[in-house]
């Protein structure tokens, strides 16, 4: 059947424009007035959607997410239905999970095609893939050569923490992601400055919460950032730098950028609204900002705010990683560095970006569309799939009310976790519907539509591959 969204304020790449949006086969078929259509007419296979009021936006794209993460002896909650489910609820239409490193004995095509059996199984969104490496060995070379060309391109690797990579292993991967037409993503640290951080605290500091935001300063983050850049340089390949979390590290990656280094760089929500002031009080409510990086000193907000809006930073994805207080971080809270880091954020992604950013006059609205879905579909090359509303697009669209306005609340998302980081918080406009290839997924009033293993697996491949 053919749908019609009439009515609302279009936020399409062509521009901001009232406009009616005919969607036919999943796909978007037309974009203009189309009120000659109607319900009954000869072509009667058509259903109207009321967008009055409504801004309509592309489905939301969240390029960095976790779904069932096994991390410090725990994994993470959401599986890939109730991921999706809130994601689709606060208006995120595609997702990109990260994979662990493979357990020994697993190949790293095992690993990716037995996530994918989930995901067909599971997924109400459409999503993709971004595989962590933890070696470079010539078999995880040769993998790495076989996955690309399968259209599995994205590949992360740590400077930092348990998993670091040598210069010289990221040095190896750079080259051969190179050679096969890959992405490198990475995340930033120092195993030696981390180490010497960490020495420093006692063990009974480090059974104080109101100590964990100390645990991983800004200098690292912004050391393993531009020496990121550096080795990118010298591999001659673009990199993708994961939440960046500082004001340092963003000037970092300018300088990089400057001197010609090709730097994709991602931030997240929590960064730009939460402090690490939530440390201070320790105990439970501590426990429910344990991230790394961590929260950072609100006197990063501005920067990035504005390094979102000027270009400095490209995209804003959720780095959803959900452990319950109860269970699991609070097994581990004698030791903060044992503890299972991460937040949830996958629902309130886009809400908390339209009501900070639009509404709080530090984004525009084409530029919340770009830092939220077009950016990142670019990144994947989903894009003018994804992305975009536009003639031929897939029909993954949201109606955000903008007039609505209520409080960020753990009772009304979908995630599976016990909290939400962002309790309380007052937000202004609310997602009213989403869509994903013309199918109404989520309305408000009405909760999840979509089905299990309605979403697609999305290959990727080069803009000049297939
Ligand atoms: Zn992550």
């Amino acid at each position: 059947m053919r749908k019609l969204i009439r009515g609302g304020t279009v936020v399409a790449g062509s521009g901001i424009l009232e406009s009616d949006i005919l969607i036919d086969g999943g796909a978007i078929a037309g974009i203009g007035d189309f009120r000659a259509l109607r319900v009954g007419a000869p072509e009667a296979d058509l259903e109207i959607i009321d967008a009055q009021g409504c801004i309509v936006v592309p489905g939301g794209v969240d390029a960095h997410t976790h779904i069932c993460f096994p991390l410090k002896g725990f994994i993470s909650n959401d599986d890939y239905w109730s991921g999706t489910c809130s994601a689709v609820a606060g208006g995120t239409t595609t997702i990109a999970v990260f994979l662990p490193p493979p357990p020994s004995g697993e190949s790293l095509a095992d690993a990716l095609h037995k996530a994918r059996e989930s995901g067909d199984a599971e997924a109400l969104a459409d999503y993709c893939f971004q595989q962590t490496l933890a070696d470079a060995s010539d078999a995880t070379l040769a993998a790495i050569r076989a996955l690309v060309a399968e259209g599995y391109p994205g590949f992360k690797v740590f400077l930092g923490s348990d998993t670091a990579m040598s210069d010289f292993n990221a040095l190896r991967i750079m080259r051969t992601l190179k050679d096969c037409g890959g992405q490198l993503l990475v995340n930033g640290g120092n195993p030696g400055m981390e180490r010497f951080v960490t020495e420093a605290f006692s063990a009974e500091e480090r059974a104080s919460l109101a100590n964990y935001g100390r645990n991983r300063p800004e200098l690292i983050e912004a050391e393993g950032l531009s020496r990121a850049a550096f080795l990118a340089r010298l591999a001659g390949i673009p990199i993708y730098a994961v939440h960046v979390s500082s004001a340092l590290a963003l000037a970092e990656i300018g300088k990089a950028r400057a001197e010609g280094c090709d730097i994709t760089a991602e931030t997240c929500p929590h960064y730009l609204i939460l402090s690490e002031e939530k440390y201070a009080a320790g105990g439970a409510e501590a426990l429910k900002f344990t991230l790394n990086p961590p929260l950072r000193s609100r006197l990063n907000f501005e920067p990035l705010w504005k390094g979102l809006a000027d270009g400095a930073l490209d995209i804003v994805a959720s780095d959803h990683c959900p452990f319950n207080i109860i269970g699991q971080k609070d097994q581990a809270s004698s030791d903060f560095m044992r503890i299972p880091n991460g937040l949830p954020g996958i629902e309130p992604r886009l809400p908390l970006l339209y009501s900070e950013g639009v509404r709080g006059h530090r984004l525009s609205l084409r530029r919340f569309v770009e830092v939220t879905s077009t950016n990142p579909a670019k990144y994947l090359r989903l894009y003018p799939r994804k992305g975009e509303i536009a003639i031929g697009s897939d029909a993954d669209l949201v109606l955000i009310d903008p007039e609505a306005k209520g409080l960020f609340s753990r009772s009304t998302l979908h995630q599976r976790n016990d909290y939400t980081p962002y309790e309380g918080i007052e937000r202004q406009g609310a997602i009213r519907m989403t869509l994903i290839r013309g199918s109404i997924v989520y309305e408000a009033g009405r909760g999840i539509v979509g089905r299990k293993g309605q979403g697609r697996y999305l290959p990727r491949f080069p803009a000049s591959g297939r």
